[in-house]
């Protein structure tokens, strides 16, 4: 948008005032970081508003992204990035005695989601938007976002994420959009109109109220939506009834029953509590959200069987499966289609994405369970489940073990993500190694049965956070060295490999590095009194605690380290400063375990002055989207090293490698396609393959205690968890002790650990070569546009949803 400076001036000191009835001096930074988000937001508004009546007049073909989780962080920085009109703000601010960088800060992260896959979530909405591809998210508004991790005497302890605490600015509550949704009661059948009729009866309502919060477009004028629902008690009907009988208590837990449907956000996305709660939470969104849409639908007048021509509908990962019963269930209880009809119609608006091979991630649910909360949609289950075990019984007649091993329903449990399959037009894996695994392993019965369903789409980050948001001195650099058009279509960022060579361009790149290092070893020092060296290498791992991403090689190779340095003072190494940031699931024994040896390791080797600086260990607590956006711009050495087979993509390594860090990574998950383009020459690769993996679990033939028993560095490492080295408590760590080698080391930590230390003595004296390492960084950065996530929605457009791209809105009157 075009926004003049005087005009952005005296159209904030009136927000101000406005909003809180106060001049600049005196209002407090957090006043006056709502009075900028509300202006922002009135910004939006006109183009929302347009967008969305453009979109219902026009019965242009929408997508919805269903997720349980959207990973969004901060909206201030990337609105205004997106409207174009960062700069005039933030030199408007100045003259007004306000740092923009501090209003910044204030906004508490959306943090509404684990990890990946509710990051990804949140880079695909900017990306539908930026790319003119009419999107929205739909999910649930937690009250509670994903815990706040404390480190306290090195253990993670997780403090409740009350985000909403100050408001949410961006934020607006549809009161008139309300939906109702049903759980539990019973389904009487009927014959009205000689049609067979299901009643659903005594059931407990519960009313969705949907959030929206604006999507806004980069250098266009649409405007998105992501439609977040809150539970809340059906107001005085039920209430009041159950109140004139006298009885309070269980009108307080009707009310405490639903609340607390959108009251948290399940920590972990593959092992949880609370199974009934968690499938509540899903029918809940996906009912509210595909009802909505009916709704606005037909608002449109179009017909019902053209729904499909109009909508289509996105699952993201196994979480919202549930939506190709509902969508069923409205299709035929409510819009009278015929079954085959409904069934047609659904399978063409849904698609999935499977996320993980982990088998605790893929959901079933008890069969009583699931029949007791929902008793319509299991029976359309079952209906689904009946004719798709005939077509099965068909292609492969008699096969039982295999037809109950492919049934959505078997063995008491209802099994989610066979749902999504037999339910979807197309299942997709998320990056090419993740999605044949996926074709020839975990799904090899599907694949033979529907080979046209299945394909894959590598996962992406928006560049304009992971990149012009996040390192705007590397950006700008980039636009100054090659142009502006890699911003709207990032593959072009390849013409930096030009440059590869240029002396002058690499002592830029490198000098970039080098400040965002000075600045953050700034911060560093104020928040955890550390004080690291801005010229050693950083070396970063930051992503969730979990036993296959393999925090636990990283640590035992600089227990090594140092244990290397303690033999021999003088060992001629690079200075090192490691950092890591992750959660563990407060459930996750080993996790936290691991977080807990992080933490000990680095108190002994900050505190050991005999080893001259040379290593530094920094645990930085509460790894979320604001605190990667700090790290990733510092980061020399990016560590990737989950066991081969087991990361489905990765999106966190994308990021670094934009940000020109150098990868030392497994051949695993998008690292593989990253090695593709980036060349094997700018990449350090190490460690099993995942089809050695594969065979090894398969087959055996792995002992860890032969590596125990034949490797003396890794004899002194285990031994050392256990006697007494890092802890007066030798039983600490002995959860990990006795996973590595009692359990023989489910993730290949010591197999691999050989090939790790070397590929760390490759980074090493890589390094030592200035010009190497920076024709490293900058191959880095030339080859990541492809990994942006307007590139796979692209794909996801063209391919799966038959969404077009607007390049504008025509003008509205
Ligand atoms: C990108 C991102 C992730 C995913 O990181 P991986 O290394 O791919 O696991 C997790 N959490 C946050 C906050 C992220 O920004």
């Amino acid at each position: 948008m075009i926004l003049d400076k005087e005009k952005f001036k005296s159209d904030y000191v009136r927000k101000l005032m406005n909003s809180f009835a106060e001049e600049i001096e005196g209002a407090s930074k957090l006043h006056k970081y709502f009075a900028l988000g509300g202006l922002v937001r009135d910004y939006v508004t006109e183009n929302w508003v347009n967008t969305n009546k453009y979109y219902l007049e026009s019965g242009e073909k929408q997508i919805y992204y269903f997720s349980m989780e959207f990973l969004i962080g901060r909206l201030l920085g990337s609105n205004l990035l997106n409207l174009g009109i960062r700069q005039v703000c933030k030199d408007g601010l100045t003259e007004l005695g306000i740092s923009l960088e501090e209003l910044e800060e204030i906004e508490n992260d959306a943090g509404l989601g684990n990890g990946g896959l509710g990051r990804l979530a949140a880079c695909f909405l900017d990306s539908m938007a930026s790319s003119g591809i009419p999107g929205h998210g739909c999910g649930i508004r937690y009250r509670y976002g994903l815990f706040e991790q404390k480190i306290i005497d090195g253990y993670q302890v997780e403090v409740p994420d009350y985000w909403l605490r100050d408001g949410n600015v961006w934020e607006i509550r549809k009161e008139n959009k309300a939906i109702e949704v049903r759980f539990g009661g019973k389904i009487r059948i009927d014959y009205i109109n000689n049609r067979m009729t299901f009643i659903h009866e005594d059931y407990e309502p519960v009313r969705a109220v949907p959030y929206d919060t604006p999507v806004v477009a980069y250098d266009k004028n649409m405007v998105n939506t992501l439609r977040l629902w809150s539970a809340e008690p059906i107001a005085w009907e039920f209430d009041f009834n159950t109140f004139s009988r006298g009885d309070y208590v269980k009108a307080e837990a009707y009310r405490a029953s639903v609340e607390a449907i959108s009251q948290v956000l399940y920590p972990d996305d593959s092992n949880w509590e609370g199974k009934l709660l968690r499938l509540k939470q899903q029918y809940f969104f996906v009912s509210a959200g595909l009802q909505s849409i009916l709704r606005s639908y037909k608002k449109s007048g179009l017909p019902i069987n053209e729904l499909n021509k109009h909508i289509a509908v996105h699952i993201n990962d196994t979480h919202p499966s549930v939506a190709v019963a509902e969508l069923m269930r409205i299709l035929i209880d409510e819009e009278l289609l015929s079954w085959d009809e409904a069934w047609h119609i659904t399978t063409d608006i849904m698609a999935y994405t499977n996320h993980t091979i982990l088998s605790e991630a893929l959901e079933k649910w008890p069969v009583d369970m699931f029949k007791n909360l929902l008793p319509r949609i299991y029976m359309i289950i079952e209906e689904i489940n009946r004719r798709f075990c005939e077509a099965l019984n068909r292609k492969w007649p008699g096969q039982w073990g295999r037809i109950n091993n492919m049934s959505i329903i078997n063995d008491g449990l209802v099994k989610m993500a066979h749902l999504a399959i037999v339910g979807s037009h197309s299942v997709n894996g998320v990056a090419e190694l993740h999605t044949e695994i996926l074709k020839h392993q975990e799904l090899s019965n599907f694949y033979q049965f529907y080979p046209e369903k299945f394909n894959n789409k590598t996962n992406g980050i928006t560049h304009r956070r992971w990149l012009m948001k996040c390192n705007p001195k590397l950006s700008n650099l980039i636009t100054d060295t090659i142009g502006s058009s890699w911003i709207k279509a990032p593959i072009e960022l390849n013409s930096l490999a030009k440059y590869k060579y240029d002396p002058a361009f690499q002592n830029k790149i490198a000098s970039i590095k080098k400040a965002n290092k000075a600045n953050f070893s700034n911060l560093i020092k104020n928040k955890y009194g550390i004080v690291i060296d801005p010229n050693s290498i950083f070396d970063v791992q930051v992503k969730r605690l979990h036993a296959y991403k393999r925090q636990i090689l990283n640590v035992l190779h600089i227990m090594h380290l140092y244990n290397k340095l303690k033999e021999n003072p003088s060992l001629d190494i690079l200075p090192r400063t490691f950092f890591f940031g992750a959660k563990a699931s407060p459930s996750y024994h080993l996790a936290k375990q691991t977080i807990k040896l992080i933490n000990s390791v680095a108190t002994k080797i900050n505190n050991d002055s005999s080893i001259n600086d040379k290593l530094k260990v920094v645990f930085l607590e509460n790894y979320s989207v604001s605190l990667a956006e700090k790290i990733i711009p510092c980061a020399d050495v990016s560590e990737q090293i989950s066991t081969a087979s087991k990361e489905a993509s990765g999106t966190g390594n994308m990021k670094f490698m934009m940000n020109g860090a150098v990868t030392v990574a497994t051949l695993d998950g998008a690292n593989v396609e990253m090695k593709d383009a980036v060349g094997e020459d700018n990449i350090v690769i190490f460690g099993l393959k995942a089809n050695e993996v594969i065979s090894y679990n398969k087959y055996g033939g792995y002992s860890s205690w032969d590596v125990y028993n034949n490797d003396m560095r890794v004899n002194k490492l285990i031994t050392q968890l256990v006697d007494g080295t890092l802890s007066h408590s030798r039983a600490e760590f002995k959860n990990i002790y006795e996973s590595l080698l009692m359990f023989n080391d489910e993730y290949f930590v010591l197999k691999d650990f050989d090939a790790y230390a070397k590929a760390h003595e490759r980074v090493d004296s890589l390094y030592r070569n200035n010009t190497k390492w920076n024709e490293m960084c900058i191959m880095n950065i030339a080859h990541s546009g492809v990994f942006s996530s307007d590139n796979t929605i692209k794909q996801y457009s063209k391919d799966i949803w038959g969404t077009r791209e607007l390049k504008l809105l025509p003008e509205m009157d």
